[in-house]
């Protein structure tokens, strides 16, 4: 498995940390938790999408695209990092937000990564849930490419083979950090929702014959559909990388009873998880998926899914900067 075989640029910061969170361990009594900072990729805020768009906009340039186009949620951190991205690059971004919450908070709809993503100059198109935001994305590319620019797609969450690409490397990043600080790691848990983490991730570790299972706590679909499509982004990738059939069915599981309401809606184990981190680890996870991956993982630990002394790895995949797009969701006091 050589990566570099692939069109990539470097604009992360890698290796993120690989730390441990001795009072979180203590406070839930639990196996030792680890954390891997994978929020401090360092594009405007960094967060998972980034190790993908190295990769994603090394091909976009190879195919002289002076424009991307993506789509996500409102408060989408793959948007915000694409428009980071685009900026530093000069290329001009336009980012598709389907409006999947309902919310009509002004927070929701003007602050966190929307107000981050017009900073960074993109333009914004709302469009309603359950649009068929492939179509959407095509269509306006092909209006685009009739005034003469040249677009790129990129797919939401950029989860498709050349994203995930970006997740094989951090598979291999992982395993190597692990390996020098002598740590056995048992399981590596972390929030899927579009696929592409969850599916580089194992393709990485599957092709090192590593033998760490990974668990997806599902923020969206329910397990067959999130499995299903996960496994289906997987084996593209493994065939993409010159691994045909090196990950099998099995080696995808994921935990979608921690979904709540539906993407995006928060629940008391979101809002438990995310205050437990900052308070106990001074860790700031977000309401959508790092929350909601957590909540699970605390969850799981309280029923004794893991042994007391096993290694566990929580992924942190980013996305803080939607906290400010929830601010109503923890409902603080008033101080004065
Ligand atoms: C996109 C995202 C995820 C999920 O990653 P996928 O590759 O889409 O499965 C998890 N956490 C955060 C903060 C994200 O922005």
């Amino acid at each position: 498995m050589h990566l570099s075989r692939f069109s990539r640029l470097h604009f992360a910061h890698l290796p993120t940390p690989l730390e441990p969170m001795p009072a979180l361990s203590k406070e839930l009594g639990g196996p030792n938790l680890w954390i891997k900072r994978d929020d401090c990729t360092g594009l405007a805020g960094g967060g998972n999408k980034t190790r993908k768009l190295e990769f994603l906009i090394a091909d976009a340039l190879d195919q002289n695209a002076d424009t991307i186009i993506t789509q996500g949620a409102t408060q989408s951190n793959h948007a915000r990092q694409t428009a980071a991205i685009a900026a530093k690059l000069g290329l001009k971004c336009h980012l598709l937000l389907e409006d999947r919450t309902g919310s009509d908070k002004v927070d929701y709809n003007y602050n966190g990564n929307v107000m981050l993503d017009q900073l960074l100059g993109a333009s914004l198109i709302k469009v309603p849930a359950d649009t068929d935001m492939d179509v959407a994305m095509k269509s306006l590319a092909d209006d685009l490419g009739s005034e003469g620019k040249k677009p790129y797609i990129i797919p939401g969450g950029g989860s498709n083979k050349i994203g995930a690409l970006g997740y094989v490397n951090a598979a291999l990043e992982l395993v190597h950090q692990a390996n020098s600080q002598s740590l056995k790691i048992d399981h590596i848990v972390h929030a899927t929702g579009s696929a592409g983490t969850q599916a580089g991730l194992v393709t990485g570790l599957m092709a090192m014959n590593s033998q760490i299972p990974v668990l997806g706590i599902g923020v969206r679909a329910v397990k067959e559909k999130q499995e299903g499509n996960v496994f289906a982004l997987a084996e593209r990738t493994a065939d993409y990388i010159g691994a045909p059939g090196v990950v099998k069915r099995e080696d995808i599981v994921a935990n979608c009873d921690y979904v709540g309401d539906g993407y995006g809606i928060p629940t008391d184990g979101m809002r438990e998880a995310v205050t437990m981190l900052a308070r106990s680890e001074a860790i700031l996870l977000d309401p959508v998926y790092s929350g909601k991956g957590m909540a699970g993982l605390i969850d799981l630990i309280r029923n004794k899914e893991f042994a007391d002394d096993a290694n566990v790895v929580f992924l942190h995949t980013g996305g803080a900067q939607g906290l400010f797009g929830y601010r109503e969701a923890f409902n603080f006091p008033a101080y004065d």
